[in-house]
């Protein structure tokens, strides 16, 4: 099999950094965006692609799948030896071709994924999209729990699901491609596809035969768009093909590419449609507890979302306190000053007595007692002890002071009254 290939990448027009990293040498072809940290999704990406970049060859599908495993811990191991890496992982997108041999009839083009950077097929001026997004609203959406529109809308777009080197172990889809003369395969990460449509990278992988043009076209395209992440694109032609299968291409369909681990093949009716390009596909995790795909795994946050999400969470988690300690200030000051600003003439076991604050208390203020009159209680009226038990509030403690002063001349008008009465009665 002979392959053409180009490729591009651009840290776009917002991001200070790239943090993409790639590699097209016609052994491999990988696509790899990073995550976490300060630099933390640079290290993560490279440490990947470099890894890949030096391995010889893959010893066949299996090969593969321990090259991503061992990448995988190589990423997650330097991420716990360097706390301020602690946290990066990147998506892997890499596209392996395996030439006819004793162990494969055809030439086959491997492609294995994890994260949200993306496989594409152009076959026939079709354009298809060979890998799944690994993202909480890719999960959403192939539950049917979301629509399509709903999909490119949501907040949680760019959360991924999966990412190489964020755990000791990883799960890996791999797809198989047979290929045919002519056939184009895009790797791209989130930066082509978040700026441009399908129809558009269609048009530019159908118009540029020569795959490093279209790869910087795509690359100059997505940056026109917008560019607010890193764009990063490999694309591979398929300029000649070693081999023709001998059977029907009906065989080619139904064969088992799995080695104990499938967990499915795709039953995607499109497929039928298109016997000329099979895709099959494995989904491994190299941890074996985790035999089944779980329909909605625990998202992980990517990077960017997760800073820009922890910036507006601090702003937002900010102004909340802040509101909260400004309504709390006032609130307390209006309380301070209803609970102190008045007085009320109560009662003080025998005596009568002035406190300030309110009867019962407000919230936390308590009533102060101010002073026990000379007063007793017990010579005050009737009415008056009842007033006095429930508290005679004053605004201030000079009015309180004069109900005082006012009662004490009634407590003595009336003892001079009954005074009075009992020298007329006695008299
Ligand atoms: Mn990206």
């Amino acid at each position: 099999m002979r392959l053409e290939w180009g490729a591009a990448t651009d840290k776009g027009l917002v991001r200070t950094m790239n943090q993409d990293s790639m590699v097209a040498n016609g052994k491999v072809f990988a696509v790899a965006d990073g995550m976490g940290g300060h630099f933390g999704g640079e290290v993560a990406s490279k440490i990947v692609v470099d890894f890949l970049t030096k391995l010889e060859g893959f010893a066949g599908k299996q090969g593969l799948f321990e090259a991503v495993k061992e990448a995988n811990v190589a990423v997650f191991e330097h991420s716990l030896t360097t706390p301020e890496l602690s946290g990066m992982g990147t998506t892997l997108t890499m596209l392996v071709p395996f030439e006819a041999n004793e162990e494969f009839d055809r030439d086959l083009l491997e492609i294995l994924s994890v994260g949200d950077s993306r496989a594409y097929l152009l076959h026939d001026l079709d354009l298809i999209q060979v890998t799944e997004d690994h993202t909480y609203v890719g999960e959403l959406l192939r539950s049917g729990r979301i629509s399509v529109q709903d999909a490119s809308m949501h907040r949680a777009k760019h959360v991924l699901t999966r990412a190489v080197g964020v755990e000791p172990d990883i799960e890996v889809d791999l797809w198989e491609i047979e290929p045919y003369e002519g056939d184009v395969i895009l790797l791209c990460s989130d930066g082509l596809t978040n700026e441009l449509v399908e129809p558009q990278i269609r048009k530019v992988l159908i118009e540029h035969k020569d795959p490093q043009s279209a790869a910087e076209e795509l690359v100059s395209m997505a940056k026109k768009s917008g560019g607010s992440d890193n764009i990063t694109v490999v694309v591979v032609r398929v300029a000649e093909i070693s081999s023709l299968p001998s059977d029907s291409r009906g065989t080619a369909l139904g064969r088992d590419v799995g080695s104990g681990s499938q967990l499915g093949r795709r039953a995607d009716p499109a497929e039928q449609e298109r016997p000329k390009s099979p895709l099959s596909r494995i989904s491994i995790s190299t941890n074996t507890r985790r035999a089944a795909i779980t329909a909605i795994p625990s998202p992980i946050p990517k990077r960017e979302v997760q800073r820009t999400s922890l910036i507006m969470k601090m702003i937002r988690t900010t102004l909340f306190v802040l509101a909260v300690a400004v309504v709390a200030a006032v609130v307390a000051g209006v309380i301070d000053l209803y609970a102190k600003n008045s007085y009320y003439v109560g009662t003080s076991g025998k005596y009568v007595a002035i406190y300030q604050g309110r009867k019962g208390g407000v919230l936390w203020f308590d009533p102060k007692l101010v002073k026990v009159t000379s007063v007793q209680l017990s010579s005050v009226n009737q009415a008056r002890q009842v007033e006095l038990n429930s508290g005679v509030v004053e605004p201030s403690l000079s009015a309180a002071n004069l109900f005082i002063s006012n009662l004490m001349s009634e407590v003595n008008s009336q003892k001079q009254f009954q005074t009075t009465s009992t020298t007329l009665g006695s008299g």
